[in-house]
């Protein structure tokens, strides 16, 4: 199990065509030992080259990295362990099986590189194989294997030999809806089982929110903010961090249209330039003319368990979520309700959360 500290690291490549690309910008962040870490953004943001940094498949232009106690990357002075010098392993969203190879052999395969015995390797590879449940699979090739049989067999053999670190880049996103739920679960128990530090790179929010003990919301190379799931998405430090986080995705008000309700929102009147934001499972639907203001129901999504109602008031318009049990009608008039601290305000141009 390692503790990792990673130290005012960039990251610049050049390109003939694009010139200078500034990757990541002055990241800072330790991730505790066992823990399950997620570097969550959108496409472009910098996550997986920083996982690569990490694993040592990429050096940063500037900054440091350091496995427990000992520092394994500094450009500044010039030390840069190899991958299998930091001892990681690592799972791409192509996992990559050898097709000529059964399950067995290809979990087996870093033992085999490592020059271990031959019972010693079938040992690691049965308990790895119990774990993963893969044990009535192991004569099999990976192409008789289903989309999350084969994620797991090179699951396997990430850990077979016990890294002291697990990065995983989009492991799940070549699998169906259904099939990731499962495996998001499945690898969640896996990691708590083993203990083993691992970082986890994404792109989906529901994803990071379900595996993550931390996550680090990364966003044009830059951290936007560091936290539990449940720190980020019910305190979200900037515009950007609310709205990445969330479906169906945060309510935006404009300042003028909740001026308008001073009097019942006193607090409204000590601040200014702002962007209001509420999550929409946080408005509460009452009876018309009891709430903050008025809405128009618009539209009315049936999901089963509950229900998306699509509103507006004035020209806002906003998206609340209710209980399936809530009785409402398309067209019907209701009032709008929302407790203060469930109100984010955000400076206009900074887009900095301001304190109410
Ligand atoms: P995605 O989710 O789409 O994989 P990402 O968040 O993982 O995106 P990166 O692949 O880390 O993003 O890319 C970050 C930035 O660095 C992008 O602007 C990308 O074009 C650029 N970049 C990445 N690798 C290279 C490279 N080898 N040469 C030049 N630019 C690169």
């Amino acid at each position: 199990m390692n503790k990792i500290k990673i130290s005012k690291l960039s990251k610049s490549f050049f390109t003939l065509r694009r010139g200078k690309i500034n990757a990541l910008y002055d990241i800072s962040l330790e991730i505790e030992p066992g823990s399950f870490f997620v570097l969550l953004g959108p496409s472009g943001c910098g996550k997986s080259t920083l996982l690569n940094i990490i694993a040592g498949i990429e050096k940063q232009s500037s900054g440091e990295i350091y496995f427990n106690e000992n520092l394994i990357a500094s450009s500044e002075k010039n030390i840069f362990l190899s991958p299998k010098e930091r001892d990681v392993a690592m799972v791409f969203q192509s996992y990559a099986l050898y097709p000529h190879m059964t399950v067995f052999e290809n979990i087996a395969f870093p033992l085999k590189i490592s020059k271990l015995r031959k019972n010693e390797i079938m040992n690691k590879v049965n308990e790895a194989a119990k774990i993963l449940e893969l044990e009535k699979l192991l004569a099999a090739k990976p192409k008789e294997l289903s989309g999350g049989q084969r994620q797991r067999v090179a699951l396997g053999r990430a850990i077979v030999r016990n890294p002291s670190l697990l990065l995983l880049d989009e492991p799940l996103s070549n699998l169906d809806a259904m099939l990731r739920i499962n495996m998001r679960s499945e690898l969640k128990t896996l990691q708590r089982k083993l203990k083993l530090t691992t970082i986890y790179v994404t792109h989906d929010q529901t994803e990071a929110m379900s595996l993550g003990d931390k996550i680090a919301l990364i966003k044009d190379g830059k951290i936007q903010q560091i936290g539990n799931p449940d720190d980020i998405y019910n305190n979200p430090q900037n515009l950007f961090v609310a709205k990445f986080l969330g479906s169906p995705p945060i309510n935006l008000f404009n300042e003028k249209f909740l001026n308008s309700f001073q009097n019942k929102m006193e607090f409204l009147k000590n601040h200014k330039n702002f962007i209001a934001a509420i999550r929409p499972e946080q408005i509460k639907v009452i009876k018309k003319n009891n709430g903050v203001f008025n809405a128009k129901i618009k539209m009315i999504s049936s999901l089963g368990s509950e229900k998306i109602i699509y509103l507006s008031a004035a020209d806002e318009h906003f998206v609340v979520v209710v209980s399936y049990e809530k009785s409402l009608q398309e067209g019907e008039e209701i009032g709008i309700s929302f407790g203060r601290d469930k109100i984010f305000l955000f400076d206009m141009k900074t887009e900095r959360r301001i304190c109410t």
